[in-house]
């Protein structure tokens, strides 16, 4: 087995956009600081609000496949139209040092973290509803009524995609929502992967008895 017990967690959550991975991965944030939140590359504009650096990385179309072509990406897909991608340094170094990483990437992009990083634990968060969905995304005003629903025929894909991740997240009521992805995060630090040198000097111990 692969020595996992001293790095940190690789945790990848993915969702249709507009069900609420932004809003859970913040108010996770919020409770714990030692969690390290990859900021994504994209070529899509910033929204209203949105900070180089701490939402996205804003880069050109040139600078994306220049990045690409260097190698620079662990994962990178085209989504909505736009070209997304995770930064392999940081998340090296991180998970290195030991500490936990969120990745909120789609579909594509889980599908190449778990090939190429296969203890990542992926977490798919669901809307309670299509239709709360089409109301979150409208409520939210961060794109035009034909960009909302070119995302909700993508978010049909998407959604057939939730079998093959490790966990589901229902966000309905968001309270409930947080809690459950806390709960995922502490019981996968649980998992025998991660614990077998605690688990090992029992082993030995009684060995010898
Ligand atoms: P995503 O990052 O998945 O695209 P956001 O976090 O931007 O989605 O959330 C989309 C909209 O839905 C935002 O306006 C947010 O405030 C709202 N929202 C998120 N979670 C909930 C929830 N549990 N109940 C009601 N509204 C929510
Ligand atoms: P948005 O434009 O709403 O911020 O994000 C649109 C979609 O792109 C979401 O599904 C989001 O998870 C996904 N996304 C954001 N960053 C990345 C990334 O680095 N890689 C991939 N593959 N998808 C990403």
């Amino acid at each position: 087995m692969r020595k996992l017990d001293n790095i940190g967690q690789l945790f990848v959550i993915s969702a249709p956009s507009g069900v609420g991975k932004t809003t859970l991965i913040r108010r996770l944030q919020s409770s714990r600081n030692d969690l390290c939140f990859s900021v994504s590359a994209t070529t899509r504009a910033p929204r209203p609000g949105e900070i180089e650096g701490r939402d996205y990385c804003f880069l050109s179309r040139e600078e994306f496949v220049r990045d690409i072509r260097a190698d620079r990406f662990l994962e990178w897909a085209h989504v909505h139209g736009e070209y997304y991608g995770t930064a392999r340094a940081p998340i090296e170094t991180w998970l290195q040092e030991g500490q936990d990483v969120i990745l909120d990437i789609d579909v594509q992009g889980a599908r190449q973290v778990r090939c190429a990083f296969p203890p990542a634990h992926t977490i798919f968060i669901l809307p309670p509803s299509i239709d709360t969905l089409r109301e979150r995304l409208q409520a939210r005003r961060t794109e035009s009524a034909e960009k909302i629903a070119g995302r909700l025929i993508v978010a049909r894909k998407e959604l057939a995609e939730a079998a093959w991740y490790d966990f589901i997240i229902v966000n309905d009521d968001l309270e409930e929502a947080v809690a459950d992805l806390a709960a995922i995060l502490r019981a996968c630090h649980c998992k025998m992967a991660f614990q077998a040198s605690k688990v090992r000097p029992f082993l030995r111990s009684i060995s010898d008895i």
